[in-house]
């Protein structure tokens, strides 16, 4: 007869993990890693909220609802960006690129205000 002690608890959420020895961002609420440093794409991105981080890729991360909005660089098609795991607000998903002389992948950047590292 197998035993049901083993089991293991589900979790609530299917959160990526990354290996311990990888420099990241954090949630700053939760600490719940949010992105690697190394698609870090600038420091000092001037972005809604005055500087904020630049991403190429986050994850551990859900979207709001898209929506057009002006800046300063143009109208751009963006999304709020929120923790997965408490739900805390990070910042702003562009689904197009902040601005058309920088490419990134796909054309998706992530603007981060709300983190530790
Ligand atoms: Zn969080």
């Amino acid at each position: 007869m197998a035993s049901s002690s083993q089991a293991e608890p589900l979790s609530k959420l299917d959160l990526h993990h990354v290996p311990d020895d990888k420099p990241v961002f954090a949630c700053h609420k939760c600490s719940e890693v949010i992105a690697l440093q190394d698609e870090l794409v600038s420091k000092a991105f001037n972005g809604r909220s005055g500087r904020a981080y630049l991403m190429n890729t986050t994850f551990n991360t859900k979207l709001g609802k898209r929506e057009q909005r002006r800046l300063l660089t143009g109208t751009h098609t963006v999304a709020d960006l929120h923790c997965a795991s408490c739900n805390a607000a990070l910042g702003w998903h562009y689904i197009t690129a902040p601005s058309s002389d920088q490419r990134y992948k796909e054309g998706e950047a992530d603007e981060v205000s709300q983190l530790k590292d």
